[in-house]
Formats: structure tokens, sequence, C-alpha cells
């Protein structure tokens, strides 16, 4: 009698076990496996049982959260196109979208910790997204566009963490459902992302291809002297420098310095069209970076045939060349540490204080060329001495380039593209202000007001006022 009532209870509990373990399973391991993207029907239902997770910058500033079942967005307006919004009307869009898994708790360690929040009858909760950027810096870069057409990316030239982002005009998320005719008729486009969507000639930065170009190949001596009058009439072109300016016999260090056409025109030539396409691919500038929101592909023109751009266009920059602000900063980033890195957003998902998953850049390239420590120092030259002279600042050690990119708009658009401190780069920017006249002048200082905020936010480690 004893022993079979034993026998009862263990068969009982052996009940309860295989209950649980056949729970996990489908809780857990199989439904994840179901429920992972992110147009599943089953997603939208798990919005209405569960919080969503928030989303916050590196250092825990919360950008949006839910608040009494409403999503709240509180992070600068200039990231509005990034993180994107969730509307009845509009669906979703942007990081809200992307990180749709990691927001409803489809990770398997957090389904895993949901399913012991319901057993003890607490509602389940999706992870918190924490990005990259940093909201301090992000809303420097958005004081400095000053409500212009424009886009500041820049990302950490050892790792590929985009550290800051802004694009101007945006939009509140919070009235993207009132809003929405307007923004989708304004002609200033609020909804597009700027620093990833916004295709732009890039001007006298693409001298920076030239440079490497001829650096790596050694076809120039250090010390070679070049005559700049002004023009040169090559290919059927007549390329001029700016304003018309002569700029007599220079190296290539002052011709970077004072931007001159003539001189790159020419370094272009030695260099040969074959090698300067496959310096931009050594660069790595025909490689889209996949960042899980909308990014527009750099438009390098076919290398001959219908379509193609002479040498001496693409050397300055021009052409039908269009560049993306983020190529441009991984572009920066790949001069300043000698290596090409795809850039991403995700600094790491957390449950609670637990961390789930990390970010990485996804793929990488080694150029540590020695071309790139006297192109470096080059750069640092155009900044302290040359047309970057607005986006230096005591402390800071700046290196870059400006353009002033031609575009059939209006004005030219303004570039800068460069990083700090240039003799231990930590940060690399891309500035663009659209139909702004010079890179110098409209560019050059709002990439200074970015890189003092990092500097002020502990990230350029070493140095002091
Ligand atoms: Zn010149």
């Amino acid at each position: 009698m004893k022993d079979s009532l034993k026998k009862i209870f263990f068969l009982f509990r052996l009940g309860i076990v295989i209950l649980i373990l056949a729970l996990t399973y489908w809780q857990i391991i199989a439904g994840s496996r179901i429920a992972n993207l992110p147009e599943n029907p089953r997603l939208a239902k798990q919005e209405e049982k569960l919080l969503r997770g928030r989303i916050l910058d590196r250092n825990g500033q919360i950008i949006c959260s839910t608040i009494d079942g409403k999503r709240q967005y509180g992070g600068p307006s200039s990231l509005a196109p990034l993180i994107g919004y969730i509307s009845g009307r509009q669906g979703k869009s942007g990081l809200e979208l992307f990180f749709s898994r990691e927001l409803l708790g489809q990770l398997p360690a957090q389904r895993l910790i949901n399913f012991a929040r319901q057993l003890f009858g607490k509602k389940p909760e999706g992870s918190d997204v924490y990005l990259t950027l940093d909201l301090h810096v992000v809303e420097a870069a958005q004081r400095a566009l000053a409500g212009r057409r424009g886009a500041v990316v820049g990302v950490d030239v050892r790792t590929g963490e985009i550290l800051v982002l802004a694009t101007s005009p945006a939009f509140d998320p919070n009235r993207i459902g009132e809003d929405w005719r307007r923004l989708s008729q304004d002609s200033s486009s609020p909804l597009l992302n700027r620093p990833l969507q916004g295709l732009y000639p890039p001007g006298s930065t693409f001298k920076l291809i030239t440079a490497i170009g001829v650096l790596n190949w050694h076809l120039i001596d250090l010390n070679e002297r070049f005559y700049c009058p002004g023009r040169i009439e090559i290919q059927g072109h007549t390329i001029e420098c700016f304003h018309g300016k002569a700029h007599g016999w220079i190296d290539l260090k002052e011709a970077l310095a004072v931007s001159c056409n003539v001189t790159f025109v020419r370094l272009a030539e030695r260099l040969g069209k074959e090698r300067f396409y496959e310096t931009i691919k050594n660069m790595g500038l025909d490689r889209k970076p996949e960042l899980g929101v909308p990014v527009s592909r750099t438009r390098i023109p076919p290398f001959r045939g219908q379509g193609s751009s002479s040498l001496p266009q693409l050397a300055i920059g021009q052409g039908s060349l269009l560049v993306t602000p983020i190529q441009m900063a991984v572009l920066a980033a790949a001069v300043a540490d000698g290596t090409v890195r795809s850039p991403y957003f995700l600094r790491q998902t957390q449950a609670g204080d637990r961390v789930l998953e990390r970010g990485h850049s996804n793929w990488q390239r080694e150029v540590n060329m020695a071309a790139l420590s006297v192109l470096r120092e080059d750069l640092r030259y155009a900044v302290a001495e040359g047309t970057g002279r607005a986006a230096d600042a005591p402390g800071l050690s700046v290196a870059g380039k400006t353009g002033t990119a031609d575009n059939p708009h209006g004005r030219p658009h303004a570039w800068f593209v460069g990083f700090a401190p240039s003799e231990d780069p930590s940060l690399a920017l891309a500035v663009v202000i659209e139909n702004a006249g010079s890179g110098g002048e409209a560019a050059a200082p709002v990439a200074r007001a970015v890189f003092q905020a990092a500097r002020d936010y502990g990230y350029f480690a070493g140095v002091q006022d």
C-alpha cells in the first residue's frame, strides 16, 4: 500500500517535470525560432501582452520607452529618422523596427526570464537596447547644425561604433500621426536620414583617394613640387582652383592644405584610373554598411562607357560620383586607424542588468599602409594651417579635409571629413551642410563643435586643455 502510494506520487512528479520541459521547449526554444521575423503577426500580438523594451544611449539615457501603454520619444529630434516610430497608421520604422526581436523579448535568454516572470504572475518584458550613440554629443551636433539642412555622423575609429549622428531637419516622432501629411510633402525631406541616406558629390574631400593612391604606389617624392597656374585644361575639361587662384609651386602637403585642384588633377593622372578605382575599393567605399535601417549605396560611376566620369572630374570629387556621409566617416576612420571597419549602432541588449548580446563590427580589412601615416600628418597640417582651420581649437588637434561640392541644386554643399586627436585618433567625423557654400566656413565649425563635445565627455583619452 505504502509502495503504490510512493509510485503514484513519483509518477505525478515526473508528469510535472515533463510538462515543464515541454512548455519550456515550446515557449523558449522552438518559439523563439518561429517568432523572430519582425513582420510575424505573432509579434504584433506580443506587443499587447508585453512591456516593450526601451531604447537608450550608450550611457543609459532614455531615447524612448513605453509609458501607460504609449510609446514616448524623448531623445534629440535629430535622431528621429534613425530611431523611427511606431504608429497605428504609419506602422514601424527605423531602429524601432530593426530591433523588434530584442524589444519584444524574443531573444532566447529573455524568453526564459519572461517564462519565469509569468509563473510568478508578472507581465513579460522586452529587452532594453543600448545604442552606441552618446546623446550629449548628438545634442552638440544638433545645436551646431542649427536647423540648416545637413548631416553629421561620427564613428569610433578603433571599434566602428557610431558615437554621433544628427540629421536636420527632422521631426517629432510623438506627433507622427498628426504631422504625417505635412512631413511627407515637405520639400526639405525631414523624414530622410541624411547621414545614411543622403547622396552628395564629395567635392574635395575625395582628394583623400588620390592622395592615398599616389602614396600607396610610391608615385610621389614627398619633397616634389608641382606648379599651379590656377587652372588646367585636360581631357576636354577646364578645371580651376577655387576662385581661379594660382597656388604657384607647392608640394602634396600644401596642395591638401589649400585644396589645389590643379595639383590633384595632375596626381590623379599619374595614379591612373585603374589604381584610382582600386583605391576606392581598398578603402571600402564600394561596400554599403549594413545597419538594419535604410542606407543609400554610394554611386561610383562605371569605369568606362555610358555614365562614366573622367578621371580629372573624379579626382576633385565631381562628375556623377555621389557618396553618403556615413561612407565618408568610415573612410576618415580608416585613414585614422589603418583599418576599414563596418560601422554599427548596437552596443548591447540587456534584461535589467544582465547583458544578453553585444554589438560588433561585421567586417574589417586592414589597410595599414605607411602611406596613411604621411597622410595623417598632412591632414593635421590642412587643419592647423589650411582650409580646415575652423575645425580646430586648443587641445583638440583635429586632422581633416574640407570640401566645397558643386551640385545642380544651388550653392555648393559644404563638407568636412576628418578625425581627432591627430596623434592618437579616436573619433572620425563627416559633416555636410547642404547649399551652404565653402566647407571651411560652413562645415568645419560644426566639426569643431562635435569634436569639442566628444572631448568634454571623455572620448579623447589623455588629451587635456
Ligand atoms: Zn591650385
